[in-house]
């Protein structure tokens, strides 16, 4: 659903600009069955930090000393029209439902693995700051992660990590040193709760992944054991 405040304007919107396949031009969903079969899902796995081929995505021995992160899964090309097409789409359109299709990504991607992969005791979102969840009207990841959890039976967990401030984006740093910089104590978690045992993070997308590794340090530091990452994409 487009995330419009009343239901009469989005009928309307809908009747002039309908809604179709961002890849074949179909009408009826921003990607068809036909489109989503067509994305080659990963079959690489490198370390977040320095990215050499690891299994299954582990942060190799030399990254773990900088690197929180357990392992890190990357479903899908961002250089694959679709997939980006489907990321901006939802980011930038405030297009939530492309969650949902970029989520099915997800799930075929999970399937290949052997059950016990994810066997993860929760699935957390990586939070948005409160303006920017304002500003949008949805949390993509939480989107995301929320069909993640029911296809891996893990229960969700959305609240218990808070993001604090609205820094730079981090979008608009280039380095990754600076980026890692920037990130520092973004996040809190909310107290007096019992921290899952391993953790499962979700987001749609990473780059340099040092969002990820604070959401990962912080989850630690409060009890977690292991913390991994799946990300749509790596951009
Ligand atoms: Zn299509
Ligand atoms: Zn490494």
């Amino acid at each position: 659903m487009r995330n419009y405040p009343q239901k009469g304007f989005k009928w309307i919107m809908e009747l002039f600009f309908p809604i179709r396949c961002l890849a074949c031009n179909k009408y009826g969903k921003y990607l068809c069955r036909n489109c989503l079969r067509t994305i080659n899902i990963s079959t690489e796995f490198n370390c977040i930090g320095c990215n050499i081929p690891s299994n299954y995505g582990a942060t190799c021995e030399n990254c773990r000393n900088k690197w929180h992160l357990d392992s890190l899964f990357i479903c899908a090309d961002y250089n694959n029209q679709i997939v980006s097409k489907l990321i901006h789409k939802m980011k930038y359109s405030y297009i939530s439902e492309c969650s949902k299709h970029l989520a099915e990504i997800a799930k075929e991607y999970i399937e290949r693995f052997p059950k016990n992969t994810f066997n993860h005791s929760a699935v957390i979102p990586v939070p948005l700051s409160p303006s920017r969840l304002n500003w949008r009207g949805f949390n993509q990841a939480e989107l995301i992660a929320r069909s993640i959890s029911k296809k891996i039976g893990a229960k969700m967990d959305a609240d218990i990590l808070i993001r604090n401030i609205m820094r730079k984006p981090q979008a608009q740093i280039k380095q990754k040193e600076e980026r890692l910089i920037n990130i520092t104590d973004s996040f809190s978690v909310r107290q007096k709760r019992k921290f899952p045992v391993s953790v499962l993070l979700v987001d749609d997308v990473c780059t340099t992944g040092a969002t990820l590794n604070e959401c990962a340090r912080v989850l630690k530091q409060n009890g977690s054991v292991k913390v991994d990452a799946l990300v749509i994409a790596r951009g």
